[in-house]
């Protein structure tokens, strides 16, 4: 499953920004996950949950902020936004455009007591 080696990437992120003595003050790990990520936010919340059972996070939660979908279009120079992921200019329909949103997952803040 792609959401479990998801959630332990996240795992190991963790490791890396947090000093060891406050493993255990972690709280919460703030995620934003686009919509065409190709992650599937409550399965990684799953995953996460089941994997931190065998880390020093267990009371760790996980909160997933969806990032919407956002083309740029070159031609109308304006920001559309459409749910089927596909990079068409949802005003014009032409396919000159740029992603601005929707594909990213990050971590945007690890929480500490
Ligand atoms: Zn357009």
């Amino acid at each position: 499953m792609h959401e479990l080696s998801v959630a332990q990437s996240i795992v190991e992120i963790i490791k890396e920004n947090v000093p060891e003595q406050d493993y255990g003050k972690v709280n919460a790990v703030l995620l934003e996950v686009g919509e065409f990520s190709g992650i599937i936010a409550d399965s990684l919340q799953f995953c996460f949950d089941a994997v931190k059972l065998e880390t020093p996070f267990k009371k760790a939660r996980m909160e997933i902020k969806k990032v919407p979908f956002v083309l740029y279009c070159n031609l109308c120079k304006v920001e559309t936004t459409n749910s089927n992921g596909i990079r068409m200019c949802d005003k014009c329909g032409g396919f000159d455009n740029s992603i601005v949103s929707g594909t990213e997952m990050r971590v945007t803040e690890v929480e500490l007591d």
